[in-house]
C-alpha cells in the first residue's frame, strides 16, 4: 500500500407521501419517499460525495447536475459506478465504506444487508467492506418530524 485517503460525505433529502424510497439501491417499502431529480437515493449521494471527497474532485453535484435533463429520475447505482471508475481510473482502490442512515420511519433494519450487499455489489468488493447503518433521531428535529432523511458517508481508499 502506498497512499491511502479519506473522505466524507453528507445529503439530505425532503421526504414526499406516496413518492418511491430508495436507499443504498434497494427499494424501501415505506409510505414516504425522497423528493429529488434523481431516484433520491440519498445514501448513495452521500457515499458518492465520500468517494469524491477521498479524490478532491468536487462533489456530486458538480459531475452530475440536477438541473441536467439527463439525470431525470437516474438511478443512483448508475452515479456511483461513475464515480467508482473515476477513482480506479487513477489507480485508487476501496478500501471501506461506512455509511449511517437517520430516518425516523420506516424502521431500516430489515433492509440493512440487502444495502450492503447492493453497495458491494456495485463496487464490486466484499460485503465484509461495506458497513450500513441505521438510526433514528428520537422524533427530534427535521428528521424526527419525518420531513427528511440524512446520511453521512466515510470512505477510504488506498493504491
Ligand atoms: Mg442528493
Amino acid at each position: 500500500m502506498e497512499d491511502i485517503r479519506v473522505g466524507q460525505g453528507y445529503d439530505v433529502h425532503e421526504l414526499g407521501i406516496g413518492l418511491p424510497l430508495y436507499l443504498c439501491g434497494v427499494g424501501i417499502d415505506s409510505p414516504v419517499g425522497c423528493i429529488a431529480h434523481s431516484d433520491g437515493d440519498v445514501a448513495l449521494h452521500a457515499l458518492c460525495d465520500a468517494i469524491l471527497g477521498a479524490l478532491a474532485k468536487g462533489d456530486i453535484g458538480h459531475h452530475f447536475p440536477d438541473k441536467d435533463p439527463a439525470y431525470k429520475g437516474i438511478d443512483s447505482k448508475i452515479l456511483l459506478s461513475r464515480v467508482l471508475d473515476m477513482m480506479t481510473e487513477e489507480g485508487w482502490r476501496l478500501g471501506n465504506v461506512d455509511i449511517t442512515i437517520a430516518l425516523q420511519t420506516p424502521k431500516l433494519a430489515p433492509f440493512i444487508n440487502k444495502m450492503r450487499e447492493s453497495v458491494a455489489s456495485v463496487a464490486g468488493v466484499d460485503v465484509s467492506r461495506i458497513s450500513v447503518k441505521a438510526t433514528t433521531t428520537e422524533h427530534l428535529g427535521f428528521v424526527g418530524r419525518g420531513e427528511g432523511c440524512e446520511v453521512w458517508a466515510t470512505v477510504l481508499i488506498f493504491q
